[in-house]
């Protein structure tokens, strides 16, 4: 090969290699994109014409949307989401719910898909949604576990609410969310909008937290979708996915590959060049990579 001819073909690589680097978006119908939240991998040089190869760090495995939160596995300061807001002042956010109070905090990229499902269960008839608690610092979590006991509050950091993922969702017309319309309809949709109801009555025995008809946790599409097709926990989900290794979903026509990798120093992965990706920890000891075909 001439060597101009070389220098042009691995330019050409480096820009396509650069271009995609763009954070791959989860929902299907909505390509904006927070950069803020983009993966933390790094690319080191394009493998041959169509992979990318992309350095993982280990402080990858404690970063993202999958992260697992339960007794086992606490909080990291460094996991806890860095787009953390006051909903209280952004009213563009909270159209057709209300606020507990004005001290609710939440992930923005989490405040705007809860926006967006809202918006979906008024089309259905349902729309008296209620945010009852969101984001929580360790400080506020430890005052509540001091305040109220075991029974109602996790200790400081063992909490999704530490993260900035979770919200407790309740109904201004009704008391209890165990029979509202608000929870019936959370259950059968909040999946699409890349929510799951963390702590179902069927799975007490593996959350190991009573049913929670009011706990939702954003994880993002296609897991939201896999989840709820096959009824899993979020504890469930991982392990099949460290089981399976790989598995492939399609959303709304949409094609998602599933990857588990187990972390190992000096470790990288390739990624089709074209394709656009996102790399979430499991708060054990690997990550998830997802890839958008
Ligand atoms: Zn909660």
């Amino acid at each position: 090969m001439k060597k101009w001819f070389f220098y042009c073909f691995l330019l050409l690589a480096l820009g396509f290699a650069v271009y995609h680097i763009t954070p791959f978006f989860e929902d299907p119908r909505d390509i904006k994109i927070n950069q803020g939240e983009q993966k933390e991998g790094e690319l080191i040089e394009g493998d041959s014409e169509n992979t990318q190869k992309i350095k993982i760090t280990e402080k990858q495995i404690y970063k993202g949307k999958l992260l697992l939160v339960n007794r086992e596995y606490p909080v990291r300061k460094e996991s806890v989401k860095t787009d953390i807001i006051n909903l209280f002042n952004h009213r563009e956010l909270t159209k057709g719910y209300g606020l507990l109070d004005d001290t609710i905090h939440l992930s923005k990229v989490m405040a705007q898909k809860f926006s967006k499902m809202v918006d979906a269960a008024r089309e259905d008839g349902v729309n008296n949604f209620l945010i009852s608690s969101g984001f929580r610092s360790f400080e506020r979590q430890n005052e509540l576990y001091e305040e109220k006991g075991a029974d109602y509050a996790l200790p400081a950091g063992h909490s999704e609410h530490n993260l900035g993922l979770a919200v407790d969702v309740g109904s201004t017309t009704q008391m209890s969310m165990y029979n509202a319309p608000e929870a019936e309809w959370i259950d059968k949709n909040a999946w699409k909008y890349g929510f799951i109801l963390r702590y179902p009555a069927n799975k007490v025995d593996i959350t190991g937290i009573e049913y929670e008809p009011w706990h939702i946790r954003y994880v993002g599409l296609p897991h939201s979708a896999i989840m709820k097709e096959k009824n899993f926990a979020l504890e469930e989900y991982l392990d099949y996915l460290k089981e399976e290794k790989e598995v492939s979903a399609e959303v709304e026509g949409e094609k998602f590959t599933v990857t588990y990798y187990p972390f190992s120093e000096n470790m990288t992965i390739n990624i089709p060049e074209d394709l656009d990706y996102e790399i979430s920890g499991d708060n054990i000891d690997g990550v998830i990579v997802t890839v958008h075909e």
